[in-house]
């Protein structure tokens, strides 16, 4: 086992560090959580700086490079800014497409990415009455005479939604009966006639909101749908794996932040004439957030590395989200005990994260249905 990074890993963190020491201050934060995005200006610095083109294969002008150093990038970015970004979820996206999109689908995503750092899509999935339970999704499309297609439903919780031109919808073809398992990927300007969107307000996390999505009588032609027809949502739960290891990466860096900034208060704040660090309880606190975080870490990583190694992470995935986001929300909820007061007040930026992982077991598959997939895995493996 080795558990050492190689220099280039090691030359990452260290321009993670410089990039986030010069871009992101807290006023900066701030104002970007107040005005829901990260700004331009930072978005196009991240890929210049070859951040955002990390893990984008070099035919389309990316940097390729393995599961483990994105973990490390996602994990070191959110560690060094202190705050969630969405720069995770842009990378997700961009590998969504050129995954399953045509050579022309992912030429048009790719400039308009290389341009501003945005993808150009935000990713409708979840509905009202389909979040955990996607097969009860009633979005459709409907083949008309003419060869175009009509589509109409709601999507919910569409992070980005607003701030992003196109939206990459999941929809049952023709019929949206629970019995039909027949569903497409289709890339669509929010400028269709048709679409429309409404706010929705976060507790946490706002530096990239989500929004209510509305299709009425959408029309569609082919050339919109993204791979083939029938397997969109196979499609995309392939590259769900990834996409929880990677938020499980983020929760990590903010905790690590949370964790840090407690046990530097823990020394300098006094009470009976002692420094807090000195008594056990808080040693004790102090001792199962780096326990908590040490694990997080080994279960995410050595899940990436068996990425690496192309074998399956089915079980390891959920198990790394059932036990990461709520690891590291519960070392961010001591961070803020340690704070007293303090930590109560917008003054220290541990609310903040406190606030921001709580959302993170619910996002990209809740707690609750990790232990449904695992456990079926799990049964699976030690039957008689
Ligand atoms: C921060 C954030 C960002 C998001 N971004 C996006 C996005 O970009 N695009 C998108 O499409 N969606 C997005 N979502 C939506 C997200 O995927 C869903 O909220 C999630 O899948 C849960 O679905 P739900 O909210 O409908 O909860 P429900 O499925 O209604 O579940 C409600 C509760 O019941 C539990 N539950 C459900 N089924 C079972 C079961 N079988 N056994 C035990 N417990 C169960 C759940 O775990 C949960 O606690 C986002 C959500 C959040 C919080």
């Amino acid at each position: 086992m080795d558990f050492a990074k190689t220099d280039e890993q090691e030359l990452l963190i260290e321009s993670i560090e410089e990039f986030c020491s010069r871009y992101f201050n807290e006023d900066l934060i701030e104002s970007m959580y107040e005005n829901g995005s990260v700004t331009d200006e930072i978005l196009k610095e991240y890929l210049e700086a070859g951040f955002g083109l990390m893990g984008i294969p070099e035919e389309y002008g990316g940097i390729p490079c393995d599961k483990v150093t994105l973990g490390i990038l996602t994990e070191e970015f959110a560690h060094h800014a202190g705050c969630v970004t969405s720069f995770l979820n842009n990378t997700l996206a961009m590998s969504d497409m050129i995954e399953f999109g045509s050579e022309k689908q992912i030429e048009f995503c790719m400039n308009a990415y290389m341009e501003s750092g945005k993808p150009i899509f935000s990713l409708g999935f979840s509905e009202p009455a389909a979040g955990s339970d996607n097969q009860a999704m009633t979005s459709v499309t409907k083949k008309q005479a003419d060869g175009t297609y009509i589509l109409n439903g709601q999507k919910t919780w569409v992070t980005q939604g607003e701030l992003l031109p196109y939206v990459l919808v999941v929809a049952k073809d023709e019929d949206p009966s629970r019995e039909n398992k027949s569903m497409s990927l289709w890339l669509i300007d929010k400028n269709t006639k048709g679409v429309s969107t409404a706010p929705l307000h976060k507790i946490g996390q706002q530096i990239m909101p989500f929004c209510e999505m509305y299709f009425d009588d959408v029309v569609l032609t082919e050339d919109m749908r993204v791979g083939e027809k029938g397997v969109g949502f196979v499609n995309l739960m392939k590259n769900f794996e990834m996409e929880r290891c990677l938020i499980v990466a983020q929760c990590l860096g903010c905790a690590q932040a949370a964790l840090e900034d407690a046990a530097q208060y823990a020394t300098m704040r006094e009470t009976f004439g002692r420094p807090i660090a000195n008594f056990q309880l808080i040693q004790e606190k102090l001792t199962d957030m780096e326990i908590a975080l040490e694990n997080t870490r080994n279960l995410l990583y050595k899940t990436l590395w068996k990425m690496d190694q192309g074998e399956s992470v089915r079980l390891d995935s959920a198990l790394v989200k059932r036990y990461g986001p709520k690891a590291c929300y519960e070392v961010a909820s001591e961070a803020l005990q340690i704070f007293g007061g303090l930590g109560f007040t917008t003054e220290k930026r541990v609310g903040r994260i406190w606030k921001d992982l709580r959302g993170h077991m619910i996002a990209g598959g809740t707690d609750e249905i990790m232990v449904y997939i695992a456990g079926r895995q799990i049964t699976k493996k030690y039957q008689a």
